[in-house]
Protein backbone atom coordinates (compact mmCIF):
# COMPACT_ATOMS: atom_id res chain seq x y z
CA UNK A 1 0.00 0.00 0.00
CA UNK A 2 2.86 1.86 0.29
CA UNK A 3 3.39 3.37 -3.06
CA UNK A 4 -0.95 4.45 -3.19
CA UNK A 5 0.15 6.18 0.08
CA UNK A 6 3.20 7.72 -1.71
CA UNK A 7 1.21 8.71 -4.52
CA UNK A 8 -1.17 10.79 -2.26
CA UNK A 9 -0.78 11.59 1.21
CA UNK A 10 -4.62 11.05 2.32
CA UNK A 11 -5.52 8.11 0.42
CA UNK A 12 -4.98 5.85 3.30
CA UNK A 13 -8.17 8.16 4.95
CA UNK A 14 -10.57 6.65 2.54
CA UNK A 15 -9.18 3.16 2.10
CA UNK A 16 -12.24 1.98 4.16
CA UNK A 17 -13.70 1.79 0.82
CA UNK A 18 -13.20 -1.52 -0.68
CA UNK A 19 -13.47 -0.15 -4.64
CA UNK A 20 -10.64 2.05 -3.62
CA UNK A 21 -8.80 -0.23 -1.64
CA UNK A 22 -8.97 -2.59 -5.01
CA UNK A 23 -8.24 0.18 -7.16
CA UNK A 24 -5.11 0.90 -5.34
CA UNK A 25 -4.24 -2.51 -5.05
CA UNK A 26 -4.26 -3.05 -8.98
CA UNK A 27 -2.06 0.17 -9.19
CA UNK A 28 0.25 -1.61 -7.01
CA UNK A 29 0.51 -4.82 -8.88
CA UNK A 30 0.46 -2.66 -12.41
CA UNK A 31 3.82 -0.53 -11.05
CA UNK A 32 5.41 -3.84 -9.72
CA UNK A 33 4.71 -5.84 -13.08
CA UNK A 34 5.74 -2.55 -15.45
CA UNK A 35 8.93 -2.33 -13.13
CA UNK A 36 9.67 -6.23 -13.56
CA UNK A 37 9.57 -6.21 -17.00
CA UNK A 38 11.55 -2.93 -17.10
CA UNK A 39 13.99 -4.81 -15.66
CA UNK A 40 13.98 -8.16 -17.37
CA UNK A 41 15.15 -6.20 -20.41
CA UNK A 42 18.77 -5.43 -18.99
CA UNK A 43 20.55 -8.30 -19.67
CA UNK A 44 24.33 -9.00 -17.63
CA UNK A 45 26.12 -11.65 -19.42
CA UNK A 46 28.42 -13.82 -18.38
CA UNK A 47 31.65 -11.67 -19.74
CA UNK A 48 29.84 -8.72 -17.58
CA UNK A 49 28.19 -6.35 -20.55
CA UNK A 50 25.09 -5.40 -19.98
CA UNK A 51 22.35 -5.05 -22.62
CA UNK A 52 19.40 -2.85 -22.55
CA UNK A 53 16.81 -3.92 -25.45
CA UNK A 54 15.06 -0.24 -25.67
CA UNK A 55 12.98 -0.99 -28.57
CA UNK A 56 12.30 -4.11 -31.21
CA UNK A 57 10.48 -4.07 -34.02
CA UNK A 58 8.06 -6.75 -34.55
CA UNK A 59 7.81 -8.54 -36.80
CA UNK A 60 11.96 -8.83 -36.59
CA UNK A 61 13.00 -9.76 -40.05
CA UNK A 62 16.81 -9.40 -40.45
CA UNK A 63 19.01 -10.68 -37.34
CA UNK A 64 22.71 -9.41 -37.07
CA UNK A 65 24.74 -12.59 -37.19
CA UNK A 66 28.36 -12.99 -37.00
CA UNK A 67 30.31 -12.55 -40.38
CA UNK A 68 27.84 -10.36 -41.53
CA UNK A 69 28.31 -6.46 -42.78
CA UNK A 70 26.23 -4.80 -40.98
CA UNK A 71 25.25 -0.71 -40.83
CA UNK A 72 24.59 0.77 -37.40
CA UNK A 73 24.11 4.20 -35.72
CA UNK A 74 25.39 4.73 -32.53
CA UNK A 75 26.76 7.09 -29.87
CA UNK A 76 29.43 6.38 -27.54
CA UNK A 77 29.23 8.39 -24.14
CA UNK A 78 31.27 7.85 -20.72
CA UNK A 79 29.88 7.42 -17.61
CA UNK A 80 29.62 11.25 -16.52
CA UNK A 81 27.67 12.08 -20.38
CA UNK A 82 30.66 13.07 -22.36
CA UNK A 83 30.13 12.25 -25.59
CA UNK A 84 33.14 10.60 -26.97
CA UNK A 85 31.78 9.20 -30.19
CA UNK A 86 28.95 9.30 -32.44
CA UNK A 87 27.85 8.24 -36.06
CA UNK A 88 24.93 10.83 -35.59
CA UNK A 89 27.43 13.71 -36.22
CA UNK A 90 28.84 12.17 -38.88
CA UNK A 91 25.59 11.70 -40.61
CA UNK A 92 27.08 8.27 -41.98
CA UNK A 93 26.00 4.89 -40.10
CA UNK A 94 29.28 2.99 -39.45
CA UNK A 95 29.87 0.04 -41.00
CA UNK A 96 31.63 -3.16 -40.21
CA UNK A 97 31.93 -7.01 -40.01
CA UNK A 98 30.65 -8.57 -36.77
CA UNK A 99 32.82 -11.48 -35.49
CA UNK A 100 35.92 -11.00 -36.97
CA UNK A 101 37.64 -8.63 -34.63
CA UNK A 102 36.98 -5.29 -36.09
CA UNK A 103 34.96 -3.93 -33.30
CA UNK A 104 35.47 -4.08 -29.06
CA UNK A 105 34.30 -7.20 -27.80
CA UNK A 106 31.54 -5.37 -25.90
CA UNK A 107 30.47 -5.06 -29.67
CA UNK A 108 31.27 -8.24 -30.61
CA UNK A 109 28.84 -9.82 -28.08
CA UNK A 110 26.08 -6.81 -27.65
CA UNK A 111 25.17 -6.45 -31.54
CA UNK A 112 24.59 -10.46 -31.87
CA UNK A 113 21.12 -11.27 -32.18
CA UNK A 114 19.87 -7.65 -32.76
CA UNK A 115 17.28 -6.81 -35.61
CA UNK A 116 17.44 -4.28 -37.57
CA UNK A 117 15.28 -1.65 -36.62
CA UNK A 118 16.14 -2.59 -32.99
CA UNK A 119 17.57 -0.44 -30.70
CA UNK A 120 19.68 -1.30 -27.48
CA UNK A 121 21.86 0.44 -25.11
CA UNK A 122 25.37 -1.12 -24.52
CA UNK A 123 27.25 -0.92 -21.31
CA UNK A 124 30.65 -1.91 -21.58
CA UNK A 125 33.07 -2.66 -18.70
CA UNK A 126 36.33 -1.80 -19.33
CA UNK A 127 37.83 -5.09 -20.25
CA UNK A 128 35.10 -5.85 -23.08
CA UNK A 129 36.37 -1.90 -24.27
CA UNK A 130 39.59 -0.23 -24.42
CA UNK A 131 41.16 -1.84 -20.99
CA UNK A 132 43.28 -0.23 -18.14
CA UNK A 133 45.00 1.28 -20.78
CA UNK A 134 41.99 3.65 -22.72
CA UNK A 135 41.91 4.79 -26.06
CA UNK A 136 43.51 8.05 -27.42
CA UNK A 137 42.80 11.49 -24.92
CA UNK A 138 39.19 10.21 -25.52
CA UNK A 139 38.45 7.43 -23.31
CA UNK A 140 40.61 7.24 -20.26
CA UNK A 141 41.86 3.66 -18.71
CA UNK A 142 39.28 1.96 -17.07
CA UNK A 143 36.28 3.47 -18.52
CA UNK A 144 33.16 1.81 -18.61
CA UNK A 145 31.65 3.01 -21.84
CA UNK A 146 27.41 3.63 -22.55
CA UNK A 147 26.50 3.03 -26.43
CA UNK A 148 23.24 3.64 -27.60
CA UNK A 149 22.98 1.85 -30.73
CA UNK A 150 20.73 1.37 -33.91
CA UNK A 151 20.86 -1.36 -36.46
CA UNK A 152 20.09 -0.15 -39.59
CA UNK A 153 20.66 -2.68 -41.76
CA UNK A 154 22.70 -6.23 -42.62
CA UNK A 155 24.15 -7.64 -45.18
CA UNK A 156 26.27 -10.98 -45.82
CA UNK A 157 30.18 -10.35 -45.53
CA UNK A 158 33.27 -11.61 -46.84
CA UNK A 159 33.82 -15.12 -46.61
CA UNK A 160 36.54 -15.41 -43.68
CA UNK A 161 39.79 -17.06 -44.86
CA UNK A 162 41.65 -19.66 -42.64
CA UNK A 163 45.22 -18.72 -42.93
CA UNK A 164 46.28 -21.06 -40.68
CA UNK A 165 44.79 -23.85 -42.58
CA UNK A 166 46.20 -22.61 -46.10
CA UNK A 167 49.63 -22.32 -44.33
CA UNK A 168 49.98 -25.59 -42.55
CA UNK A 169 50.28 -27.80 -45.87
CA UNK A 170 50.85 -31.45 -43.74
CA UNK A 171 48.18 -30.59 -42.00
CA UNK A 172 49.82 -31.33 -38.06
CA UNK A 173 48.33 -28.09 -36.63
CA UNK A 174 51.43 -26.08 -36.33
CA UNK A 175 52.95 -23.77 -38.96
CA UNK A 176 57.34 -25.08 -39.51
CA UNK A 177 59.46 -22.03 -41.11
CA UNK A 178 59.45 -23.92 -44.74
CA UNK A 179 55.36 -23.71 -44.27
CA UNK A 180 55.59 -20.03 -43.42
CA UNK A 181 58.21 -19.14 -46.37
CA UNK A 182 56.44 -21.16 -48.52
CA UNK A 183 53.34 -19.12 -48.28
CA UNK A 184 54.85 -16.12 -48.34
CA UNK A 185 56.44 -17.14 -51.51
CA UNK A 186 52.69 -17.98 -52.80
CA UNK A 187 51.42 -14.02 -51.54
CA UNK A 188 54.44 -12.43 -53.23
CA UNK A 189 53.79 -14.39 -56.62
CA UNK A 190 50.05 -13.02 -56.19
CA UNK A 191 51.12 -9.79 -55.67
CA UNK A 192 53.77 -9.53 -58.40
CA UNK A 193 51.11 -10.38 -60.35
CA UNK A 194 48.23 -7.64 -59.38
CA UNK A 195 51.11 -5.56 -60.47
CA UNK A 196 51.32 -1.53 -59.73
CA UNK A 197 52.04 -0.60 -56.32
CA UNK A 198 51.86 -4.11 -55.14
CA UNK A 199 54.52 -5.73 -57.75
CA UNK A 200 56.73 -3.33 -56.05
CA UNK A 201 56.24 -4.41 -52.01
CA UNK A 202 56.69 -8.12 -53.56
CA UNK A 203 59.75 -7.33 -54.58
CA UNK A 204 60.88 -5.69 -51.75
CA UNK A 205 59.23 -8.69 -49.42
CA UNK A 206 61.22 -11.50 -51.38
CA UNK A 207 64.49 -9.97 -50.48
CA UNK A 208 63.72 -9.52 -47.09
CA UNK A 209 61.95 -12.66 -46.99
CA UNK A 210 63.72 -14.55 -44.53
CA UNK A 211 63.88 -12.05 -42.01
CA UNK A 212 60.32 -11.57 -42.09
CA UNK A 213 60.01 -15.04 -41.72
CA UNK A 214 62.28 -14.41 -38.47
CA UNK A 215 59.95 -11.65 -36.98
CA UNK A 216 56.90 -13.53 -37.95
CA UNK A 217 58.89 -16.43 -35.41
CA UNK A 218 59.69 -14.11 -32.77
CA UNK A 219 56.18 -12.74 -32.49
CA UNK A 220 54.55 -15.79 -32.97
CA UNK A 221 56.19 -19.03 -31.78
CA UNK A 222 55.86 -18.05 -28.11
CA UNK A 223 56.89 -21.20 -25.82
CA UNK A 224 60.29 -21.11 -28.84
CA UNK A 225 60.07 -24.85 -30.08
CA UNK A 226 60.26 -23.83 -33.75
CA UNK A 227 57.09 -24.41 -34.62
CA UNK A 228 53.64 -22.25 -34.50
CA UNK A 229 51.01 -23.86 -32.94
CA UNK A 230 47.67 -23.57 -33.97
CA UNK A 231 46.89 -21.69 -29.84
CA UNK A 232 50.19 -19.44 -30.58
CA UNK A 233 48.94 -18.29 -33.87
CA UNK A 234 47.56 -14.77 -34.08
CA UNK A 235 46.18 -14.32 -37.55
CA UNK A 236 42.81 -15.82 -39.13
CA UNK A 237 42.08 -19.66 -38.24
CA UNK A 238 38.69 -20.98 -37.34
CA UNK A 239 36.74 -21.71 -40.40
CA UNK A 240 33.48 -20.28 -39.35
CA UNK A 241 32.83 -17.35 -37.36
CA1 LIG B 1 52.54 -28.04 -40.49
CA1 LIG C 1 55.53 -22.97 -30.67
Amino acid sequence: MALCVSKNRFFHFQLTNTTTKMKCFVAIALTLLASSAAMAEIETTPSGLKIDVQSKPDPCDKVAGNGQMLTMHYTGKLEDGTKFDSSHDRDEPFKFQIGVGQVIKGWEEGVLGMCVGEKRQLIVPPELGYGDQGAGDIIPGGATLYFDIELMDTEEGPTPVNVFKQIDLNDDDSLSREELSGYLKQQVEAMKAAGGDQAEQATQMEDDQDKLVEEIFSHEDKDKDGVISHEEFSGPKHDEL
